[in-house]
């Protein structure tokens, strides 16, 4: 799916983002988005998760590569940030030049939006949720 360039330059990314990831933190928001805050300067940028594709994950991000390298699933440093706490959640893994979401997340990824359609009863949906963990 990936062409080898996109792939190459995703390993770089990865790469990277290993090396900048003690200086920055990546803080999730209530909305689901990431907000990446680099500790060296005072700007933040925010991370949203684009699309799922045949289980890759696509970024996208508020910096100007977000906004430019739209070809790519993770665009910037920031996306690669938001992708790894993805990962250390245990949502994703890093497979095959790319982001996947795991099968488990996608199941309760698809809990979570048909329990919000009966909001107004929130404790039977955090029960089925607490046996789904
Ligand atoms: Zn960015």
């Amino acid at each position: 799916m990936l062409d080898s360039i996109s792939r190459h330059r995703l390993y770089g990314l990865a790469a990277e983002i290993r090396a900048v990831e003690e200086g920055h933190n990546a803080r999730v928001l209530p909305d689901g988005s990431i907000l990446v805050k680099a500790e060296s300067n005072p700007g933040s940028y925010r991370v949203f998760i684009r699309r799922v594709a045949d289980g890759v994950l696509w970024f996208a991000c508020t910096c100007r590569s977000g906004q430019y390298r739209t070809s790519l699933p993770v665009p910037c440093k920031h996306a690669a940030l938001a992708a790894r706490r993805l990962e250390r959640e245990g949502l994703a893994r890093w497979e095959d030049g790319g982001w996947r979401l795991r099968e488990r997340a996608q199941v309760r990824g698809a809990r979570l939006l048909l329990a919000r359609t009966v909001q107004r009863r929130p404790a039977p949906v955090a029960a089925a949720m607490a046996d789904a963990a």
